[in-house]
């Protein structure tokens, strides 16, 4: 208990239609991030390392409306950071609340815990680039362990009861075969969603006044997977 004491989220959406397909979902948004992707849209929430939020706060609100709540997306930031986590959602659980996890793949170890122990009904990963460490770098500003990256991929693809992997098209920082790469190294299309740099929240201010990404541009060059405007 006392780790979700020290959790802070920077959001909180009591109730989210959008947030999770076919859920209605309380969106907890956790503080922090490991990455430092210039384009993101939760900007504020990155750098804060504590927000304005008590996640335990954020619970009590939760089990007086479960009722009306099929589930609790936990977002970031990334919540994977956080040591409260996981009794986060053992909570969650016994309210009887299904839970999406967003996560950056950073920490294969506790994804695979939280799997395992039945914790999490569906997880959506950020594949931000191809899977080399060059590649990530270009798109998170930061060094990044790229094997952790593509253990979570695995364990995702092998454990997960039901996941997404999302990778962001943002014009200014992908070339143009980026996509088709992360196609060819994930090879599961069913699963696999690209969605659209918008230039709202971002980190770097600069991308701000940077061009979003056109869907029908990329439903053209990548029939049958699922794009997001
Ligand atoms: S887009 Fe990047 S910086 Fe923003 S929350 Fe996701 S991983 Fe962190």
């Amino acid at each position: 208990m006392e780790q979700i004491e020290e959790m802070r989220a920077g959001g909180y959406l009591p109730a989210s239609f959008l947030d999770w397909e076919g859920h209605v979902a309380a969106v907890i948004f956790t503080c922090g991030c490991n990455f430092r992707c210039p384009w993101c849209h939760n900007g504020e929430l990155v750098t804060a390392g504590g927000g304005e939020l008590s996640v335990k706060k954020i619970i009590a609100d939760i089990k007086r409306r479960a009722k009306f709540l099929d589930g609790v997306v936990v977002s970031g930031g990334e919540p994977t950071l956080w040591p409260g986590l996981r009794p986060l959602l053992a909570e969650l659980k016994e309210l009887g609340l299904a839970v999406k996890l967003d996560t950056n793949g950073t920490n294969p170890e506790q994804l695979r815990a939280l799997i395992d122990e039945g914790l999490v009904e569906h997880v959506a990963m950020d594949i931000k680039a191809p899977l080399d460490a060059i590649s990530y770098a270009r798109l998170t500003a930061v060094p990044v362990d790229i094997a952790k990256i593509h253990d979570s991929v695995r364990i995702v693809k092998e454990r997960a009861r039901s996941y997404e992997f999302r990778t962001t098209f943002v014009p200014a920082l992908h070339c143009p075969e980026d996509l088709p790469a992360i196609r060819e190294q994930l090879n599961d299309d069913a699963h696999w969603v690209v969605q659209c740099f918008k230039p709202t929240g971002c980190l770097d201010g600069r991308f701000l006044s940077y061009t979003a990404a056109n869907p029908a541009e990329l439903e053209r060059l990548f029939p049958g997977i699922s794009i997001r405007g």
